[in-house]
């Protein structure tokens, strides 16, 4: 087992006198020393504007951020690093794509699966398409086989991993149908960038979404992958950066990524995600992946085998986030109690209410795992979950 614990300054801290067991990574996850001192450093001695300059800190800071750009374009297997542009997080790119697709999604369809965050389902409403879930089953898989596709749908929007369940979408199952229909994907990648290996062209999609904060990186900036088949969209957003020429009468845009990057981007935010990808990888992914699923799988036989928990949805692949309920225990109460022993979880719908409608239920107790847990996190965890049943028997 590795622990990493020992990167994140956060966690050395004692809550209500208690160790803090962290188990609240699909909200966020905090960040390692390397990830700070790399946005703090910047600050201290390299910070400018980008682009434009002509000047030394200014080329310095447009060079950090082109490589942060790479790194980025290299961990999904992008083309180019030209189809990588920096946004405010998944919702702002995802809120991107809605307004660039607008004139074809407005009246027809945009299909999503039924486990979908608020940020994959609202964008598109307010691009005035119609948004239709996949059937599931009572795992909570999609039912590839039963997508309804019609000529009235334009755009294939999924998510890789549920943030509620844990379960993984079979994503390449959907762009080959997507494929033979000729229909935009968008893969909304908020909980797998951090936990699987992603490849945008293996997968086949044409948009992808993810936010820098739940990989270890800062708040308020994220990506959007765009293919290079997108390239001439119309960006969502216009402003300086962008453009190729402006009259009042008119104006054109440059190429991507720049077409898309209008106004002063987060320098120091994209900066902090090439050192979490640099974190990552100096961990080794492998080494990640492996000891996340060791903890993962540890805590899904934990909570499965004890009598009066529910533990909601079973893919074929799950990873991350593991959502239950106790018996007669309201999952608001649960979690307060596992926060005064030190345990952090969370509670409620997690943005996706459509899914709470199809369990049938209001809320979940939430368990999110990161590159930082243990198997003794877990065994916290469920030690504190037999205190509150105790306390409620
Ligand atoms: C967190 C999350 C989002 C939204 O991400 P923001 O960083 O809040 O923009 C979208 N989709 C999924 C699956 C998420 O977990």
């Amino acid at each position: 087992m590795i622990n990493l614990a020992k990167d994140f300054p956060i966690l050395a801290q004692k809550v209500y006198g208690n160790r803090l067991v962290y188990l609240d990574n699909a909200a966020t996850a905090q960040k390692p020393n390397s990830v700070i001192e790399a946005m703090s450093d910047f600050y201290r001695t390299e910070y400018s504007n980008i682009h434009r300059g002509v000047h030394y800190l200014s080329e310095i800071s447009s060079e950090k951020y082109e490589e942060a750009r790479k790194k980025a374009s290299d961990l999904i297997g992008a083309r180019d690093p030209r189809e990588v542009t920096f946004t405010s997080g998944t919702t702002g790119s995802i809120n991107q794509v809605a307004r660039s697709l607008e004139p074809s999604l407005r009246g027809n369809e945009v299909l999503v699966t039924g486990v979908e965050h608020h940020s994959n389902i609202v964008p598109w409403q307010l691009a005035g398409a119609k948004v239709k879930a996949i059937p599931m089953d009572e795992d909570c898989n999609s039912l590839t086989g039963s997508m309804e596709i019609t000529d009235r749908t334009k755009l294939i929007a999924i998510t890789h991993v549920s943030n509620v369940l844990g379960s993984v979408n079979e994503i390449r199952e959907i762009t080959e149908i997507a494929k033979d229909h000729d229909i935009p994907v968008l893969v909304d990648a908020a909980q797998s960038i951090q936990h699987l290996p992603i490849d945008v062209k293996d997968i086949g999609c044409d948009f992808l979404a993810f936010s820098g904060h739940k990989m270890y990186a800062s708040t308020g900036v994220g990506v959007l992958y765009t293919s290079y088949r997108f390239n001439d969209i119309t960006p969502a957003i216009g402003g300086g950066g962008m453009i190729d020429k402006v009259t009042f009468e008119g104006s054109t845009y440059l190429p991507p990524p720049l077409r898309f990057e209008a106004g002063t981007p987060d320098i120091a935010g994209a900066i902090s995600i090439g050192a979490a990808i640099d974190y990552m990888q100096n961990i080794g992914m492998d080494k990640i992946r492996k000891h996340e699923h060791e903890v993962y799988s540890y805590a899904r036989d934990k909570l499965l085998e004890m009598d009066n928990v529910t533990v909601y949805g079973n893919a074929i692949q799950m990873c991350g986030a593991v959502s239950f309920n106790l018996e007669n225990i309201h999952h608001y109460d649960t979690g307060l109690i596992l926060d005064k022993m030190g345990i952090a979880v969370r509670t409620g719908h997690h943005c996706a209410q459509p899914l709470m409608r199809s369990l049938g239920i209001e809320g979940t107790v939430r368990a999110s795992f990161a590159l930082y847990n243990t198997k003794e996190d877990v065994d916290m965890l469920i030690e504190g979950i037999k205190k509150v049943e105790m306390m409620y028997s």
